[in-house]
This record gives structure tokens, sequence and C-alpha cells, in this order.
């Protein structure tokens, strides 16, 4: 099904022609994001160029009662950008504009559609950068990070999106265009731009961003900690923070994916080793030498055979290209992978991991890990082959496994990427149901019909059943969002 013709023509006189597309080969691409598990063509996609522009065409959109969907790069991992309902997609790579740079303030203002990445090259030469660091900053946009309330290997000391947005403007469901927070932190009442940033492009879709910019660090060490058993590398994390001390970073990387990294990148990991912990300190210079030495110690007391320092901005460039381009890496050996984002209590890594291990052994799939331990943020990476239907259905009961085991132990269903259709029936696992209901009445003052993503999030009335048999969702029934109508002036700031 694409657009019909009267609808097209509309779109057609906003947006001129080559930015409706509602042919075989773009519905196809745009089938899927990052979560290639789960596939729904869209209705047709939408490439505005201008605010008005989408306005325009969310007026026209919410006249007919089509639902659609925002997309940056459909880098997600959590299906936040896979058609429900045939919605339409409205592709935001055309907001890349970078509107303003305050040095003073240390703030810059910028499209939706800029990459994650294209923000610290700008301010860079100025001494700052954009601190949320995705592995995918060479391709996710900002807009995508503020809608999934994206994380990465150094928010663990400086935190994630939602405490480096300080500001944004977005279209709400009816057309109506909003302004959140300001230029700075410090704004009286509820904090609404808190709510809109993770809330997976169900609130509004967003066209402006002021986030906060951090001055580079004096200095950086970065480390690598060699292992000979997973544990060992697990029970360090803990050693360290305990002591008082916040790394940088602490990301972890198993047998399975130094062997991906080597084969793929050469960044001259030891292939007998079963984990490596890469642990970078950064500050001003005093003191951080000092304060490696502690760190270099702690892991060996807690198992590490050997501890390296990246002698040089090269060898530290090249240990975070490995691990930021791991899960690619993957493609070297195994046709697909399925990558799951369990959090837990970082103290409770080593039973998880080993209760991972477990699973895996049992089902005859290979599960490799690559995570932010330092925030008990796990990625199990199942390894699949999505032309055997077997390991396609294994994957999945995997996935689901270990989602079981991080709630088991005091976690959580999303450490970063968010719960998309990929975990919408685990939520009632998690919340109760005055809970669910409670966060749906604040999803339906922004979007009343439930027009702007519909199936993200939310458990699916009647799917979960199928859900948790392994069955991929394919048509999402609509929500009843009517409780809440509010006026929307109340949030125009
Ligand atoms: C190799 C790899 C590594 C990754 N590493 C990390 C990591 O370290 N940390 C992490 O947090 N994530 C990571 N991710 C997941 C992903 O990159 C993030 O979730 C990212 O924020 C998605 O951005 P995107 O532009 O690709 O968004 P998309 O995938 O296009 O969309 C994601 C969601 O955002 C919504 N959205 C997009 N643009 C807008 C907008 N303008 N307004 C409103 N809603 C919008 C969409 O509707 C959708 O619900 C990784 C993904 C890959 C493939």
């Amino acid at each position: 099904m694409s657009f019909k013709n009267d609808i097209r023509e509309q779109f057609i006189r906003i947006l001129g022609k080559g930015w409706v597309k509602d042919d075989q080969v773009t519905l196809y691409t745009y089938r899927c994001d990052g979560l290639t598990l789960y596939t729904a063509p869209p209705m047709g996609v939408l490439f505005p160029g201008t605010v008005h522009e989408l306005v325009s065409v969310i007026k026209l959109l919410n006249q007919h009662k089509i639902s659609f969907i925002a997309r940056g790069a459909g880098t997600g991992l959590s299906g936040g950008a896979i058609p429900q309902d045939r919605s339409v997609i409205i592709e935001m790579a055309r907001f890349k504009e970078i509107h303003e740079v305050d040095i003073i303030n240390r703030t810059i203002t910028v499209g939706p559609g800029v990459i994650n990445l294209r923000i610290t090259e700008h301010v860079n030469a100025d001494g700052y950068h954009y601190a949320p660091d995705p592995s995918s900053q060479k391709a996710c946009t900002i807009g995508g990070n503020v809608a999934e309330n994206a994380g990465g290997p150094h928010t663990l000391k400086y935190g994630v999106t939602v405490n480096h947005v300080l500001g944004l403007e977005m279209v709400l469901a009816d057309g109506e265009l909003v302004t959140l927070g300001a230029n700075h932190f410090g704004q009286p009442g509820p904090d609404l731009l808190g709510l809109v940033t993770g809330s997976e492009g169900t609130f509004g879709i967003i066209t402006k961003i002021t986030c906060r910019l951090m001055p580079n660090p004096e200095k950086a060490v970065t480390m690598l900690g060699i292992y000979k058993s997973v544990r060992e590398a697990c029970e360090s994390v803990s050693n360290i923070i305990g002591q008082g001390i916040i790394p940088a970073a602490v990301e972890m990387l198993d047998k399975i994916i130094i062997y991906a990294v080597e084969k793929a990148l050469k960044p001259g990991f030891p292939l007998d080793a079963e984990a490596v912990l890469i642990v970078e300190l950064d500050g001003l210079s005093d003191g951080l030498d000092a304060e490696a030495n502690v760190v270099e110690k702690l892991l060996k007391d807690s198992g590490a055979i050997t501890v390296k320092r990246a002698l040089d901005e090269a060898e530290r460039a090249k240990i975070w290209r490995a691990r930021k381009e791991a899960f690619g890496a993957i493609g070297q050996i195994s046709p697909s992978y399925y990558v799951q984002d369990g959090v837990i209590p970082r103290s409770k890594l080593p039973e998880v991991l080993d209760e991972i291990a477990e699973i895996a052994k049992k089902s005859g799939l290979t599960v490799a890990n690559v995570f932010h331990a330092g925030d008990g943020n796990l990625h199990p990476l199942i390894l699949y082959d999505y032309g055997n239907q077997q390991e396609v259905e294994k994957a999945h009961a995997i996935g689901e496994e270990i989602l079981s085991s991080c709630i088991r132990y005091g976690g959580s269903l999303s450490g970063e990427h968010g719960i998309g259709i990929e975990k919408a029936e685990w939520m009632s696992e998690l919340y109760s149901g005055n809970s669910l209901d409670n966060m749906q009445n604040v999803r339906a003052f922004f979007n009343p019909e439930n027009l702007l993503n519909p199936g993200k999030i939310f458990p699916q009335p009647g799917r979960c059943a199928e859900s948790k048999s392994g069955t991929p969702p394919q048509q999402a029934s609509s929500l009843d969002n009517t409780k809440m109508v509010a006026s929307k002036s109340g949030i125009v700031v």
C-alpha cells in the first residue's frame, strides 16, 4: 500500500516531487531501523526541509488521521522508527543546520538531523565537545539521540542526553509548534523538556535542539586491562568505583568480540584473553597519572594479567575505534546479530554475565558481549542466521531470557536503546498497571489521538501472548488515549 493519489498530490504541492516517495525500493529501505528482526513497510516517506513544510505535512496527516513517525538515521535498536499501522515516515535528515554556536554560554543550537559527531567536530578547534557519544555517533542524529535519551561510553562520568539538552523546539501531533526549556539550565515549572527527552518520538517531532558544550579535558589516560576470565573483568568495575574513582569510561569486550574486532580492525587486542576492559580517566593533567596508577593496581588486584596504556593519541584512537565499531565487526563472524540492551546494578555484572553464558550454552547460539560496564549497561549480541527460522526464534527467546534475568537482578529493560516495539510487551513486567496508565495519560496529553509513532513503548491490547511466543508484531492496534485531552496551550513556553 502506498499513498492514495489525492494525498500524494497534496504532499507534492507542499514538499515538491522529489521529496515524496512511495516506490517499492523506498518502502523496502524504510521497513526497519537497526532492529532488523522486525520489519513493516511504511505507507510512504516524506522529506520536509523546513519547519513550515513539516507543520503543513503534519496538519494534512492529522486531517486524514494517518499515523506518522519521525526518523533520523535509522540506527535505533529497539524498532522506534519501524512503522506500525502502515504509518508515514517523516525523514528528518534535511534538518542539518548548525543554527548557532555560543562559546561564551557553552551552547550550540542545531537541527535534529545533525549527526552526533558533527557537533564535536564543529567546536573542537575551540576546545569544546558534545559529551554523549553513542558508539553509533558517526551515523546517528541528535534528534534520534534526544528521542532515545542516548548514552555512550563516556556517559558514566558525564551523563546521558537529558543532562546535555537545554532546550528544544518541536511540532506536536496536530501541527502546533512549541518550544521547551531555554538556552540555559534552571527553567522553573515542571520539567517538560526532561519528559520529552526519551519519549521515543511519541510526544512530537523535534525541529531544533540547544545542547550544552563541555570543555575538552586537559588530558586523558586510556588503559587496557587484559583478563583470563570475564568474571574477573566484571569484578574490577565495582572495585574501581567502590574506591570513589569515577572513570570517564569503563567498557568491556569479551573473547568473541576481541576476535571479531581483531579480524576487522586489528587494534592489537590479545587473542588469548577472555576479556579486555577499556578504562579511561580524564581531567586536569595534575594528578591524573597518579590516579591512573591507583586504577592500574586495582585492575591487577582484581585479576588483570596485564594493564597496557595508550602511549599517544593514535593508540587511544585505535582502542576507541575498536570499541565503537565492535557491533559492525560482528559481520566478520556472523550473518546477523540481535543486540539486547538490559541494565543491571554494576555489582551484579559477574552473576548476570555467568547467567548469560549459561543461556547461550543451553540454546546452542553464540552470545558475544561488548558493553558499558561502568553503567551496568549490558549489550549481549546474539549471533544468528536470518535465513534460518529456527535460529531467528532462538534469538528472540534468548533475548527474552536475558531481559528476564536483568529484571530478576534488580535491573531494567533498557539502558539506552529505548523500548520501541521490541520491549513494549515487557513494560508490564516492570511496572504495575497504574504506572503504565499514568505514563500513557502523559503521552496522551502531547499526542491525544496516538497518531504519532503508535505501537511504541507500551503494551498493545491483545499483543502479549503473541509477542512472548517470539512472533514479531506486524500491526499495532490503536490505544484508547483519549482520556486526557487537555489544552496544549499550557505547554507552549
Ligand atoms: C552500531 C550501533 C551502536 C550503537 N551504540 C549506541 C550507544 O552507545 N548508545 C546509545 O544510546 N545508542 C546506541 N545505538 C542506538 C542508536 O544509535 C541510538 O538510539 C540513536 O539515538 C538513534 O538515533 P537515529 O538518528 O538513528 O534515530 P532513529 O533510529 O532514526 O530513530 C530513533 C527514534 O527516535 C525518533 N526520532 C528520530 N528523530 C526524531 C525527531 N527529530 N523528533 C522526534 N523523534 C525523533 C524516531 O521516531 C524513533 O522513535 C547504537 C546503534 C548502532 C547501530
